[in-house]
């Protein structure tokens, strides 16, 4: 059975059409047939006996639950009960987190089954999933190629049909990205929308989770449950009343083209496909604007100071004592923290954790720093600006289609695929990834929206994924 939009799925199990069972069971026969693509690192072997108990409960007449019976995955930096909790990291090799993030109990509380983890860069550092301690996760639609990243296994076990939908987590596009390499719908909600309690901290400032889906209903639905404060979570902010999307009017709705993300260094088979969806749209009687943002160019340098520095800070704490693998045969404190930090992180992590070091060192502080926070404060303005002309910017999710695994070696190029994404989340705000048709790999098209525009951003999105 191919999987039906969330809402019909849960009335079916809910009128004893199909059991929680059969749902989990299915989840867990696609994972074992496409173990070769490597989207999950681990399956949760209690998933079928909380299914069981569900079918147990409906068979009572207890019927309740928004999500009754839905298999689903998590990114392996949420902590969950049933599975180690690994970040795709060496470091936290056999860490059971000792409690669950708060997405995960939302979900399990409407009746969600978590049926495994899945594969990322490791800390989700990266844009491919090769960062992974565990190996690559393969782009269901070409197995030479990427996934995207760092939520790539996630974004591939949707396209490959393991469950309905997945957890990710997007810091500087790592939801986006791999939605548009696989072919799915991504979704990053504005800032502190939705509680971060229980996911393991990259860079606090952008750090935000979100769905990754069949389509742009589902994303609707799922932040319906998600969203809101959370006393666990000090960033998270006021919720709208619902987020189940409804259609909105494309006609005299204004589109804004950042002409930078449509000029040079994108791909031509990208630019053309997006081009063809702005010419639907214009069809349509959305009217096109084309919109100057200079300053979203100077994103990639700020994030690749502003991220490195709230990396530094919050991968202190894996220093071999409280947390995974403890180094062994260490000496002394400082060869215990030399010897787990050295041998337990990857390349990536390193890398950061010198730079973010160095830029918040005495004396290069206001050099770097100091200075990528200024960039970023005229980067929100920048937005700001550009939402009081238009209701929505659009544009392609990255600049190429899914790369060869092994093709981009240096760190910079691999920062790239970032440059459309990364803005959105120094200034907050939420946006999407869409499939948009091609004749061959998959292409995202991006949309983006005001802060605290979540509701208005899905509606349009309902409308534009109906339309193309
Ligand atoms: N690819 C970006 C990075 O490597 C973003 C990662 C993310 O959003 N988690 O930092």
């Amino acid at each position: 059975m191919v999987w039906d939009k969330l809402p019909e799925l849960v009335e079916k199990v809910r009128a004893g059409e199909v059991s929680a069972v059969s749902l989990v069971q299915q989840s867990i026969d696609k994972a074992k047939e496409s173990e070769d693509y490597h989207a999950l690192l681990e399956i949760n072997n209690q998933a079928l006996e909380q299914a069981k108990s569900i079918d147990e409960r409906i068979a009572k007449g207890e019927k309740d639950g928004a999500l009754l019976g839905i298999p689903f995955v998590a990114k392996d930096n949420f902590l969950t009960h049933h599975t180690k909790t690994t970040a795709a990291s060496k470091l936290l090799d056999n860490f059971q987190a000792p409690y669950q993030a708060t997405a995960i109990e939302k979900l399990e509380a409407e009746g969600a089954i978590m049926i495994g983890k899945a594969n990322l860069d490791e800390f989700a550092h990266g844009s491919s999933t090769e960062n992974s301690a565990y190996g690559p996760t393969k782009n269901p639609h070409d197995k030479s190629r990427v996934p995207g990243g760092s939520s790539g296994g996630s974004a591939a076990a949707v396209a490959l049909g393991i469950v309905p939908f997945a957890l990710g987590t997007d810091t500087g596009g790592s939801i986006r990205l791999p939605a548009s390499f696989c072919g799915v719908v991504g979704y990053k909600p504005t800032y502190g929308l939705v509680s971060r309690y229980g996911v393991i901290a990259m860079a606090s400032s952008t750090d935000v989770i979100g769905p990754i889906t069949r389509n742009v209903s589902d994303s609707g639905y799922l932040l319906d449950i998600l969203a809101g404060q959370d006393p666990l979570d000090s960033t998270t902010i006021e919720r709208e009343k619902s987020y189940q999307s409804k259609a909105h009017n494309l006609k005299g709705l204004k589109v804004g083209i950042v002409s930078e993300h449509m000029g040079e260094g994108v791909d031509s088979s990208v630019k053309a496909s997006i081009q063809s969806a702005i010419d639907k749209l214009k069809e349509a009687g959305a009217e096109i604007v084309e919109i100057d943002m200079e300053l979203n160019e100077l994103a990639l340098a700020a994030y690749y100071v502003i991220a490195p520095a709230e990396i530094s800070s919050n991968l202190a704490r894996y220093d071999g004592v409280k947390y995974g693998v403890s180094a062994e045969n260490a000496g002394d404190l400082l060869e215990t923290y030399l010897k787990f930090r050295g041998e337990g992180f990857g390349e990536e992590p390193i890398r950061r954790i010198l730079t973010g070091t160095f830029v918040l060192s005495s004396g290069y502080q206001d050099a770097y720093y100091k200075q990528a926070q200024k960039v970023r404060t005229q980067i929100t303005e920048e937005y700001a600006r550009a939402f009081e002309k238009v209701d929505v910017l659009i544009g392609p999710t990255a600049p190429t289609p899914p790369f060869k695994l092994g093709e981009k070696q240096d760190p910079l190029s691999m920062y790239l695929s970032d440059s459309m994404t990364i803005a959105t989340n120094l200034a907050g705000l939420p946006a999407i990834s869409l499939p948009v048709a091609t004749d061959d790999l998959p292409v995202g098209l991006h949309l983006q929206g005001a802060q605290r525009t979540d509701k208005k951003l899905l509606d349009i999105a309902m409308s534009v994924e109906d339309l193309l």
